[in-house]
């Protein structure tokens, strides 16, 4: 076989509507995808890179672009890619998804085999996906909670100075959803959060997800233990080292392919939460289906999912996992089963843009 060549390609995605958390609001998205051929097949993976993180488009591009000489010819060295990748630069854990990812996909298609497959798992056993509610007004988010009757979870974006009202909105119009909350680290200390939750914890929610800044995981071993609600880790959980660091102070982890670095290192971060008797949630970031499809794969290994990122855009290239009653239905076709929908326009060309946050 040919040398493996690796193309990135800068896509732009526009939400549906302006998407707003508590640190911020976000119209446009712009992930970068990995294209590896092999001279007679192509992967893609994806990498949605967060500044939140220390990634940006720009950042993902240049280690795409160090990436390219060590792939080798083979794209089932998963181990010896990933191993070279760390040795040439630390973290960028969404450029490393990308890369891993298309290898993956490439891999599946030699094999004739899709990704779930590879992984040994039941397609039958994909959890119900969430769909997330940004900060709006209450009668907003009222509305957008009604038209998404076809999603029996909802997860709303909390953080506000007014989460009641906004709630009571939602549960007004959705009785029927099950709804899980995230605070993106809003809250200012363990207090605060405790209060904010006991306010909250009366519209019969799920879990929290985030509610405070990472830092000390005492903070929210305390917030357990005062806490009505479970309380699930997102951005205090980056790696498998800290999903153990996070043992007894939460209830649950969220794992992303763009904070970890790959669906070998989310699996590995599965594991750890198995072992530590913690639930995983697997999340995205606004993504094509190409970063969404990937993140599903592994959706029969945990409790839940929340992998709406290419729902809440009005134009995803791709088209991959699908939903049906809120469930994860994963395509059967060989690597990760995406395929493109809409071919590389004008749109999809390098953007040195400034990233939104
Ligand atoms: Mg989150």
């Amino acid at each position: 076989m040919a040398p493996l060549s690796l193309r990135p390609e800068t896509l732009e995605l526009h939400l549906r509507d302006p998407f707003r958390i508590s640190r911020g609001v976000q119209t446009v998205a712009r992930p970068v995808l990995a294209h590896i051929a092999d001279g007679e097949r192509e992967g893609v993976g994806e990498a949605a890179p967060s500044s939140f993180y220390g990634e940006t488009g720009d950042t993902v591009r240049a280690c795409l672009a160090l990436f390219g000489d060590l792939l080798g010819d083979d794209p089932f060295a998963f181990q010896r890619i990933i191993d070279a990748m760390d040795s040439r630069i630390r973290l960028n854990p969404a450029a490393k998804a990308a890369v891993e990812c298309a290898l993956h996909d490439l891999a599946g298609k030699r094999l004739g085999m899709p990704v779930y497959r590879l992984f040994g798992l039941d397609p039958e056993r994909t959890p119900q996906t969430s769909f997330t509610i940004g900060i709006a007004e209450p009668e907003e988010m009222a509305r957008k909670a009604a038209a998404a009757n076809d999603y029996p979870i909802l997860k709303v974006k909390v953080g506000t100075a007014d989460d009641a009202a906004r709630l009571r909105a939602i549960r007004e119009v959705r009785p029927d959803a099950r709804i899980r909350v995230d605070a993106n680290a809003a809250w200012v200390t363990p207090r605060v959060a405790a209060r904010a939750i006991e306010q909250l914890a009366r519209f019969d929610l799920q879990f929290v997800e985030q509610p405070l800044a990472p830092g000390d995981p005492d903070d929210l071993r305390w917030l357990r233990q005062h806490s009505p609600l479970p309380i699930f880790a997102d951005e205090s959980c980056v790696t498998a080292a800290d999903v153990h660091r996070l043992a007894g102070a939460v209830d649950g982890v969220v794992v992303k392919l763009a904070k970890c670095g790959g669906l070998r290192a989310a699996l590995l971060q599965i594991q750890a939460a198995n072992m530590h008797g913690m639930q995983v949630m697997i999340g995205c970031m606004i993504e094509s289906s190409v970063g969404i499809t990937a993140a599903a794969h592994l959706t029969p290994l945990v409790e839940f999912a929340d992998l709406d990122g290419n729902l809440l855009v009005s134009d995803d290239p791709f088209r991959g996992v699908q939903v049906k009653d809120g469930k994860l239905v994963l395509p059967d076709a060989p690597g990760l089963g995406v395929e493109r929908v809409v071919p590389p326009s004008e749109a999809s060309v390098a953007h040195a843009g400034v990233e939104t946050p």
